[in-house]
């Protein structure tokens, strides 16, 4: 994503439209808004196998395309268990 793909508001005064875009590069909000594939996203953070909502957790893909967060641990067990 380039900086010409960022909407700002037309009316937004030059020094903040520059922080804004200094934000935006340097925190990855390149990323597409709805995009399933992006965990971070998700508007709950909750483990897909302990269903815990703590801790540091990744992505886990769904069969049908939908990603969900999991701790890498349950991770493992999930993948080791043959369920996808
Ligand atoms: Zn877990
Ligand atoms: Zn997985």
């Amino acid at each position: 994503m380039t900086r010409a793909d960022v909407r700002l508001p037309p009316d937004l005064a030059a020094p903040q439209r520059e922080r804004v875009l200094r934000l935006v590069a340097e925190c990855g909000l390149a990323v597409r808004r709805h995009d399933p594939h992006v965990p971070g996203l998700l508007p709950v953070k909750r483990c897909h196998g302990c269903q815990q909502t703590g801790g540091r957790m990744g992505g886990h893909h769904l069969p049908d395309e939908t990603v969900v967060w999991i701790h890498k641990s349950c991770h493992r067990k999930l993948h080791r268990a043959g369920r996808t």
